[in-house]
């Protein structure tokens, strides 16, 4: 299958060959674990569990309060220490609410549901309700309720299962590892979300620059009608869904929409390994594949990681520091996010950890724009950086709202091309911010304004009655004065 024609994108140094010879590991069991309620896109999870309880490993200990958002489940056994405000695992590094186990060390199982024999006999919804019950989200980083995505045959008309297999961040190489050690269930995984979804193709897109995955994926999906594993472009932020649906299939999602308005449900590899480990083996997600890597890390890796392990036992694991980082990220460098501090918790979209050295993030001195051109060449989306940076610079965030910065992703193309060194993304983050809360204010201010109009509208109707009840204690104090007088 050729690549079809995209829009823009980067070719930044990938610093892949760092970590991705290292065989995903497991990791030793941390003492103590963090599990913040709020992994995931939607409503946080509630706690069924109170401090001094016992649980086991694989136990329900938050259920989801609606459809949009996730149960959480104990990585291992041990006792609820706590539940907590710690550090969020966020730029923010706001307080979080989080369950906090230590660890008895004995990783005692739970019961866990029954596996589904044969899924493909079963019908969609239990394939959906087992991958909601075992608290998946998108493994990309997204974080989207996958039984949420499941769900998406019934509301579109889809046909095409497509498996991000991209990873075009740099440093990270997680999925790729994934890829390599777990070609057979990520396979059986992607089969089992195609038949909840109802589709009956499935595309495997893999960058180019993961030879021995393509490889490996082609050979563990030969045994199967209706997939394709393709190479696509080694480009940056070809990973980015809607980027890789036009790249893979030629069909342009509008700005603001759902891939599957297209006809299109992407899900990541590592998601379709955790599906694959719910529905045939009954393990909610406890834990996942992370990358620990950087210039500044003494030995980089990839490691089955419990979710809720504090990184700076991941950073300690690897050797501790070689040099002193500038900057810890989650995820990577480009569209991932600085680290409040070492503290935090590996959660369930967290792709990788990465250490960067002074010298690989040395700042270039901001200068003039000189009109070049290139931000524009680049934005995948079309968005035209320069102009908006503008609007923004003279907080004039309704214009740069209609140029379109709600559209852009922050995949830093823009600021990572720019001759000028122009930190164009941190300004598109501040507008959104600002245009966010300003948007979100004025639903406020509209939802007060209909509480009080219906707050008025009550009263009034109060005092019609009451002028009403009035009226007819009078009508009936005079009738019998009207009897006597006749
Ligand atoms: S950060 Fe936004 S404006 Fe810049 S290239 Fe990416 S999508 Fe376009
Ligand atoms: S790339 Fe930088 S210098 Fe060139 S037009 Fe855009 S903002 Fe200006």
């Amino acid at each position: 299958m050729k690549n079809h024609p995209i829009r823009g994108g980067v070719h930044p140094r990938y610093w892949k060959e760092l970590a991705s010879g290292q065989p995903i590991a497991a990791f030793p069991l941390p003492a103590r674990l963090s599990l913040p309620l709020q992994q995931h896109v939607g409503a946080a999870a509630i706690p069924l569990v109170e401090p001094g309880q016992r649980v086991r490993k694989g136990e329900r200990i938050a259920l989801a309060p609606g459809a949009m958002s996730a149960p959480l489940h104990a990585p291992t056994s041990g006792v609820v220490h706590a539940i907590e405000e710690i550090t969020a695992a966020h730029a923010s590094g706001l307080p979080q609410l989080a369950i906090v186990i230590d660890s008895d060390g004995l990783d005692e199982w739970a019961e866990l549901p029954a596996p589904l024999a044969d899924p493909f006999a079963a019908p969609p919804e239990e394939i959906v309700r087992r991958v909601a019950e075992a608290g998946i989200v998108g493994q990309g980083g997204a974080v989207f309720p996958t039984a949420v995505k499941l769900g998406m045959g019934k509301q579109y008309r889809l046909d095409t299962l497509l498996l991000n297999g991209a990873e075009c961040e740099p440093y990270i190489t997680s999925d790729d590892r994934v890829m390599r050690e777990h070609a057979a269930e990520v396979i059986d995984g992607a089969r089992i979300m195609a038949h909840a979804l109802g589709v009956a193709k499935i595309i495997i897109a893999i960058k180019k620059n993961k030879p021995e995955a393509i490889a490996i994926m082609r050979e563990a999906a030969r045994a199967f009608a209706g997939i394709e594993v393709v190479g696509v472009k080694i480009q940056y932020p070809i990973g980015y869904a809607q980027y890789l649906t036009q790249a893979v299939t030629g069909r342009e999602t509008p700005a603001g929409r759902r891939n599957a308005e297209v006809g299109v449900v992407v899900q990541n590899v590592a998601t379709a390994l955790a599906v694959q480990r719910a529905v045939r083996h009954g393990v909610p997600l406890i834990s996942r594949v992370v990358t620990v890597t950087g210039t500044a890390v003494s030995r980089a890796g990839n490691f089955e990681v419990p979710i809720g392990t504090p990184v700076a036992e991941l950073i300690a694991h690897c050797g501790g520091y070689r040099a002193r980082p500038r900057f810890l990220v989650n995820g990577g460098p480009m569209m991932g996010f600085q680290l409040p501090d070492e503290n935090v918790p590996v959660v369930k979209g967290c792709v990788g950890i990465v250490a960067l050295a002074e010298e690989e993030t040395a700042r270039q001195p901001e200068q003039a724009c000189i009109r070049c051109g290139t931000c524009m060449d680049v934005c995948p989306i079309g968005l035209p950086p320069v102009e908006m940076a503008q609007l923004i610079r003279k907080d004039r965030l309704d214009d740069a709202a209609r140029l379109g910065v709600g559209d852009c992703i922050a995949c830093g193309s823009c600021a990572w091309a720019c001759p000028s060194h122009i930190p164009l993304v941190q300004y598109f983050n501040h507008a959104n911010g600002a245009l966010w809360t300003a948007d979100r204010q004025q639903r406020k201010n509209e939802r007060l304004r209909q509480l009080a109009e219906a707050r008025s509208a009550r009263l009034e109707a109060a005092r019609q009655e009451r002028l009403a009840a009035q009226a007819a204690r009078k009508a009936r104090a005079a009738a019998p004065r009207q009897e006597i007088s006749e």
